[in-house]
């Protein structure tokens, strides 16, 4: 084994543009899987259900491939990365295991938000970037286009481009030519104290913990004692390999390599991504990068039928052993029972994870209004606020919070020139900041493109925005962002009042200047997925001691007779008789007859 003969990669790119598919082709032209049928769209490393029927890639999922060159047999060690916004940070980690990456543009669609933001990770990171034209065999390809567009936006050299057909095989082959001359290989010597950098890991039900690591310096070998940098814990390595795609054991991993080991860790929160195992006794500084994922995301999740809720938690525990990037507390709601309350990284992966939920784990549950983490501060501290009913009912000059803040993120928006005027009507709608736009392709005329920069609040895109922006450009703009801190806003909290009484579990936090809007959009909706009672119900929305918006829902009365005939006397008086009595016993309790499963409708209503 010596590191010359290895190199390790991976593909970036914009969603759809092509990765797994050009994945499988590199694996079958290195005889790793056997060649499928072309057209048949299934990719050998997207594994979820979930995964293939979005289209997207959730987890990352590595393989190593062997393939001859100059006589001599070279390791590939392919490092998948997931493809969307909000797992950006994982494909930072991802990379970190690579010395290079091949940058993948479908030469229809052209660079796409993603493409920038992957682009610059993998530059960050010092990677060698090999350019990738995809899709060259569609009608719509435009190479030449798509590649001065290429060297404006990134320098890149039209020369260095490959362009290729994933879906054909066409110029495949000098992709994986490009792999072995281009990208340098890793450094690192066998004799140096043991460094294995862990870059990823996933959940076996039988094993436990799965972690991913590349090797930097030292032989790694199944019952080696190791420690972990970040946590100091001890294991016993007990299964240590390579992944081809599937599990092959190996005696031992080298320095270069990338492969799979166990070791008891029993939580996947045990495998920190980006930390750094060394063997037990040994002294070593930890490779650099490590930075724990953050949630941005919270919403509640409840069981439809309350009684359900031990099932539900059980299952909410389990898919989180394999996903270590979701927070889980518990929660209850008067309105809903018991709960519990989940961190995600973003919207999509909070709609994974409720698909995953439903698929593999059969829940049937409510899930609210997203919320993100808002930043109270006080005269002497300040506190983090992601469940609306903690949030200060009221903020003026009588109470104890001198300031609401809220995370913002820096947005860019890659969209054709007829469709901008419409994207900075959304972004103003969505009270974006500091907007910025440039041309991304000068002086092609109608077909050029805008790049689209702001400043924009994390909450005014974790509802509709992704929606409208598609909806709003045809589906041709792209959208992607990163963190930008937090900016004091002003913000209120808007609870939802049936017969006079609060619903916990509906109350939102709101801008100001939004909250006439949302009010009237809100009761609106509840009029319509509340059933109607044996009284008039008033529904209102309210910010503070300030009514917002009213409806009201009219008693039943008219309803329950309105499928009996004229001649029905009897049973019509009947009717009328119980419902008379009904409506004495619910004046008495005074409460509204709310059921989850309008709690479902109205959560899952756009
Ligand atoms: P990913 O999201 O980057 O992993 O993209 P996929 O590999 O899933 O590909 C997205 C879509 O583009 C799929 O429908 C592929 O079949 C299709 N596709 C990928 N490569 C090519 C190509 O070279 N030519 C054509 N015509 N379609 C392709
Ligand atoms: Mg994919």
């Amino acid at each position: 084994f010596t590191c010359d003969l290895i190199r390790n990669f991976s593909i970036i790119a914009h969603i759809d543009h092509g990765k797994s598919t050009l994945a499988d082709r590199l694996l079958e032209l290195t005889g790793t899987i056997k060649k499928k049928e072309i057209g048949k769209n299934e990719q050998v490393l997207d594994k979820l259900k979930v995964e293939r029927e979005r289209g997207i890639t959730v987890k990352a999922q590595t393989a190593s491939m062997m393939h001859p060159f100059g006589g001599k047999q070279h390791i590939l060690n392919l490092i998948d990365t997931p493809g969307h916004v909000d797992f950006a940070w994982e494909v930072s980690r991802s990379l970190a295991a690579c010395q290079g990456a091949l940058l993948l543009v479908d030469a229809s669609q052209g660079v796409q938000a993603q493409t920038i933001s992957v682009f610059h990770i993998a530059q960050e990171r010092g990677l060698k970037i090999i350019p990738v034209l995809n899709k060259i065999d569609l009608p719509a390809a435009q190479p030449e286009r798509i590649a001065a567009q290429m060297q404006s936006t990134f320098g890149i050299d039209p020369e260095d481009i490959i362009q290729i057909s994933a879906k054909t095989g066409r110029g495949v082959d000098q992709v994986l030519q490009a792999i072995i001359d281009r990208i340098p290989p890793p450094k690192g010597t066998a004799t140096g104290p043991l460094k294995a950098f862990l870059f990823d890991s996933m959940y076996d039900r039988y094993r436990g913990v799965i972690s991913l690591v590349a090797i930097q310096d030292g032989i790694l070998k199944k019952g080696d004692r190791i420690a972990s940098c970040h946590t100091k814990k001890k294991y016993e390595i007990t299964d240590i390999g390579v992944l081809n795609p599937e599990e092959i054991p190996v005696n031992g991993l080298h320095p270069g390599q990338v492969g799979y080991i166990a070791c008891n860790m029993k939580e996947s929160a045990e495998a920190h991504i980006g930390d750094t195992l060394y063997r037990v006794g040994a002294v070593v500084d930890p490779m650099p990068g490590f930075k724990p994922a953050k949630a941005m995301v919270y919403a509640g999740i409840f069981p439809i039928d309350t009684s359900d809720f031990p099932k539900l938690e059980e299952s909410i525990k389990r898919l989180a052993l394999t996903d270590r990037s979701v927070t889980i507390q518990r929660e209850s709601s008067t309105a809903l029972g018991q709960g519990c309350r989940l961190g995600f990284l973003g919207t999509l992966h909070m709609d994974v994870f409720r698909q995953r939920l439903e698929d593999e784990h059969d829940a049937n549950i409510i899930i609210t209004a997203p919320t993100v983490p808002y930043k109270i501060v006080y005269k002497d501290r300040e506190v983090y606020v992601s469940n609306p009913t903690e949030f200060p009912d009221a903020i003026d000059v009588s109470s104890k919070v001198k300031e609401v803040q809220e995370p913002v993120v820096k947005a860019s928006i890659i969209v054709p020139e007829e469709y901008f005027g419409d994207m900075m009507d959304l972004c103003f709608t969505h009270r974006a900041e500091e907007l910025e736009h440039k041309y991304l392709d000068a002086g092609t005329g109608t077909e050029s493109r805008i790049m689209l920069n702001c400043v924009i609040p994390l909450s005014e895109i974790v509802t509709d925005f992704f929606d409208q922006l598609k909806s709003r450009s045809s589906g041709f703009a792209s959208f992607d962002y990163e963190e930008a801190g937090y900016k004091p806003s002003n913000l209120v909290k808007m609870v939802f009042l049936l017969n006079g009484k609060p619903v916990d579990a509906l109350a939102l936090i709101v801008h100001r200047s939004h909250e006439d809007a949302i009010g009237k959009l809100w009761v609106k909706k509840l009029v319509k997925v509340i059933p109607r009672q044996m009284f008039e119900v008033p529904i209102q929305a309210a910010v503070g001691k300030k009514i917002i918006a009213r409806e009201t829902l009219s008693a039943y009365r008219a309803d329950v007779t309105a499928g009996l005939y004229g001649g029905h006397v009897e049973r019509k008086m009947k009717v009328l008789e119980r419902q008379k009595e009904g409506k004495a016993r619910m004046k008495r309790m005074g409460s509204v007859d709310m059921p989850q499963e309008a709690f479902f409708e109205i959560m899952s209503s756009k």
